[in-house]
């Protein structure tokens, strides 16, 4: 599979916190022109066969993928892990564990909002999400945005749902080493999801990257919705002291919200490895050409 291919790596179904079914979100990719694709749900694999079925039967080649909410040296990181098997049991569990905290998380996040004069916000929340154990601040704010206390979801996240804001609840994610091994423990690669995203100095960052690397980690993404122009370089840099793959992927939720569409990415710098090259005999497809 060549260095160019149209690869998005990263996207959310009604399984997490996207607004498209899997199989809408794999004929949105591609009519969009994605040729490899992989539907990343925080923390749940429930989306994986639907999404799987679809893609191969539009001739779209198919890594399987999830994102994996981290607590790292206090902050969250997210770690995508892609071409697993979606039948392993540790992985499953894991996610599980990970999961199961989120409804109590969003029980404090209404009370928090409901001090703040906004009643109603577990159940508004929840109409939202199809399991309970998958609600995510996303659906916080999907609710707020309807109940016209915000104009979008941004405005929602910046004044409620942030650190130090009235919807916000300090949550304790899964462990670094653990969600590395769950996904490569699965035969999968495990990538760190949009760094820029994260706020780390530049020792705890240095710290993630060494640890991620340590635990088996290797990849990290380089071209995804939220990193700009010198973002991209700056992870480009990383990719190659750290000896990791380089992803790519939209972060696509939904038409409305999200800022990229499937496929509608930059390339990868040349001189990096993408993460399909060490991850090509994970890749499913029905096309000849790629077998
Ligand atoms: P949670 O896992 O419940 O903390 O929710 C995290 C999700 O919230 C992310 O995956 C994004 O989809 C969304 N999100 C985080 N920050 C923002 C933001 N500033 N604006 C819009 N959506 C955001
Ligand atoms: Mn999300
Ligand atoms: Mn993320
Ligand atoms: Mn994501």
């Amino acid at each position: 599979m060549h260095h160019l291919i149209n690869a998005d790596l990263h996207s959310h179904s009604t399984v997490s916190d996207g607004t498209l079914a899997p199989e809408a979100l794999a004929e949105r990719a591609h009519a969009r022109g994605v040729e490899l694709w992989s539907l990343t749900d925080h923390d749940h694999l429930g989306g994986q066969a639907r999404a799987r079925e679809a893609a191969l039967d539009l001739g779209l080649a198919y890594l399987t993928g999830t994102e994996v909410s981290v607590t790292f040296a206090g902050e969250t990181v997210h770690v995508v892990g892609l071409g697993f098997d979606a039948d392993d049991p540790d992985l499953a569990a894991g996610l599980a564990a990970t999961r199961a905290g989120r409804l109590q998380r969003a029980r404090e996040m209404a009370a928090g909002l409901a001090r703040a004069g906004i009643p109603g916000a577990l159940d508004g929340a929840l109409a939202y999400v199809e399991q309970p154990d998958a609600v995510t601040r996303t659906h916080f704010a999907r609710f707020l945005v309807e109940r016209g206390v915000c104009a979008d979801a941004r405005e929602v996240f910046r004044r409620f749902l942030v650190d130090g804001k009235p919807g916000h609840v300090p949550h304790r994610w899964a462990r670094l080493g653990d969600a590395v091994r769950w996904i490569t423990g699965a035969g999968g690669l495990a990538v760190v999801a949009h760094p820029a995203r994260c706020r780390f100095s530049p020792t705890a960052e240095y710290a993630l990257f060494s640890e991620f690397a340590a635990h088996g980690g290797r990849g990290v993404e380089v071209v995804v919705a939220a990193h700009d122009a010198g973002e991209q370089q700056r992870f480009a840099a990383i990719a190659e002291e750290f000896g990791l793959a380089a992803s790519r992927g939209s972060d696509f939720h939904d038409p409305q919200e999200s800022r990229l569409d499937l496929g509608a990415l930059p390339d990868l710098p040349g001189r990096l490895t993408p993460v399909w090259q060490p991850l090509a005999g994970r890749v499913e497809t029905r096309r000849q050409e790629w077998i």
